[in-house]
This record gives C-alpha cells, structure tokens and sequence, in this order.
C-alpha cells in the first residue's frame, strides 16, 4: 500500500471505525477481537486534551472525548449488536441510507451513529495554532460559492447561531461539487442527505458551556482559531 493510500485508509477508518479497520489491517488479532465484542470504537483524541487552549478548555475537550463521544459509540453498538444485518457495515454506510436500517435500531443508528460520525470527524478538523483560511483549490471555491472567506465566514456564523437547540453548522459539499453552509439538528449528518461534510462545528452546549456559558458566539468566533484547514481542505479534493 502506498502512502497516499494507507493515509486515505487511515483516514476512512477515523470515520468507519473498527469495521473497516479490520479488514484494511486484518493482521491484528486484538483489532479482531475488538470487533467481534463491539464493531464501533472510540478513536483516540489526535492531540492533547489542552491543545486548543485557549479557545477550547481542556476540560470540555475530555469531558466532550471521553464522555460525550464514548457514550454514542456505546450505544452505537448496543444498538447494532441486536441486528446481524448491520455487521460488518461500516458508519457512514448506515448513515447514508438509514432507510435501509432496521426501523427497531434507526433511531438510534441515527442519534448515536450520528454522534459518532460526526464527533470523529470533529476531532480531525480542530488542531493547536489552526485557523487562517484555505488556500488552494477549497480558496478559489469559497471565493467562488460565497464571495470571499469572510462572506463564507459571516454564513457558517450565521448557522452555527441560529441552529435552535443542539447541533451542528457545516460546510458540505454535494456529488456536483458544490459547497453549501447548513445546519442540522441533534445528531444528524449531511451524509443522511446525500452530502459530504467537509467542516463541522458542534453548536451543543457541551462543546462549550464550560468555558463560555451562554455566550455561544464567542465560542463559535474561537473555534476559527482551531481549524485545520490542511484537513477540509483534503476533504474537499477527495469529495
Ligand atoms: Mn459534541
């Protein structure tokens, strides 16, 4: 396997989880073993807990990793662990067509696979001395789609507020293309609506209340400052 490829497997896996770990690197017999008891694993947090200090408080991160994020794949799990069906299918597969979901488990699928998903791809898109803005191909589209980085900003902004309750404000691209600023309630995902989630940032008060209490504009005007756009901007080619 070259490098580009077992990177673009390493990354898919983040996603997947241990279902499609165990087929790319089916040598390890504890990843194996792994999933015969639980196909869903939490994946490890790519930085230290107060690495986006001081935008994100490390005990929000820990809490928001070690608790939120392990209880969705929990009950991920407990939840496919009653279809047979579902082995083997990887978490963006279900997500992508809940409808194929056992109508016992797609709740859940939905609520709890949809906080895996989503959580796993989080954690990738933040990282110590982030923010700026894209460069490159992902630039050239959002100057494009929305005039300039800071209109793109002012949309992404603009969701991420007024997203009424819990959830999240993306950026997506669709199978043309095209990119899109939207928001999504709970745990839902743009994957169950047909488009790629290139950024995502987690509007829930547990991604932030800690530090920023009520004031959920600060804590969107910070997290600007954790972006990996080497990331998104990765996304985008692949997308
Ligand atoms: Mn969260």
């Amino acid at each position: 396997m070259n490098q580009l490829n077992r990177r673009q497997a390493l990354q898919s896996t983040a996603l997947a989880g241990a279902a499609i770990t165990v087929g790319t690197f089916a040598s390890t017999g504890r990843a194996l073993a792994a999933e015969a008891a639980a196909p869903f694993t939490l994946p490890p947090l790519p930085y230290a807990f107060d690495a986006l200090e001081p935008h994100v408080d490390a005990q929000t991160m820990q809490i928001h990793h070690d608790k939120h994020h392990a209880a969705y794949v929990t009950n991920l799990n407990k939840a496919v662990a009653t279809q047979p069906a579902l082995a083997g299918k990887s978490i963006e597969a279900l997500l992508k067509d809940l409808s194929a979901v056992p109508e016992a488990v797609r709740a859940a699928v939905r609520n709890h696979g949809g906080g895996h998903a989503n959580h796993a791809l989080f954690w990738q898109l933040l990282k110590k001395n982030g923010g700026g803005k894209p460069t490159g191909e992902l630039g050239k589209a959002i100057d494009a789609k929305f005039g300039s980085f800071t209109g793109f900003q002012e949309k992404l902004t603009e969701a991420a507020m007024k997203q009424f309750g819990s959830g999240w404000a993306w950026l997506t691209v669709d199978a043309g293309k095209q990119l899109m600023v939207e928001a999504t309630p709970n745990q839902d995902t743009p994957l169950s609506a047909g488009r790629t989630p290139l950024l995502g940032i987690d509007v829930w008060e547990h991604a932030y209340y800690l530090k920023y209490q009520n004031r959920r504009a600060d804590y969107v005007a910070a997290f600007y400052h954790v972006i990996n756009w080497d990331v998104v901007s990765e996304r985008f080619q692949k997308a």
